[in-house]
């Protein structure tokens, strides 16, 4: 479930911290580090997922999906909008081998 040395898996496990702004038994949401837009928010699995390509069915991604869409309208960035963004991979620029969606 978890994986010991995974910087996702800490904050889920709240052994790193991390500003949260949402989180269920599915999912988290954390506010990006280093923030490339005024709002960024990573969206990420609580269960660990190197990446898209382990996803076993479309669960997951789709709660993702809704999530990040939840967030965009209690910030206020709906009607302005706003990018959903997933790496996947090392030549997409993928860093952190935990599934997680960029909300920007
Ligand atoms: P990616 O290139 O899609 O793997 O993006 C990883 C993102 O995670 C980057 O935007 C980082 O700034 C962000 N990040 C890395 N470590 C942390 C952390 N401890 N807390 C919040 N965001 C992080
Ligand atoms: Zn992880």
């Amino acid at each position: 479930m978890m994986k010991k040395e995974c910087i996702f898996c800490k904050i889920i496990n709240h052994e790193a911290s991390a500003r949260i702004e949402y989180e269920d038994k599915d999912v988290i949401a954390f506010w990006d580090i280093n923030p490339s837009a005024p709002t960024h928010v990573l969206v990420a699995p609580k269960k660990h997922i190197k990446s898209i390509n382990e996803l076993e069915n479309k669960d997951i991604i789709s709660k993702m999906m809704f999530t990040a869409k939840k967030i965009a309208k209690a910030k206020k960035i709906a009607q302005s909008g706003y990018r959903l963004v997933i790496n996947t991979g090392p030549w997409s620029g993928q860093i952190v081998d935990h599934l997680h969606l960029h909300l920007l």
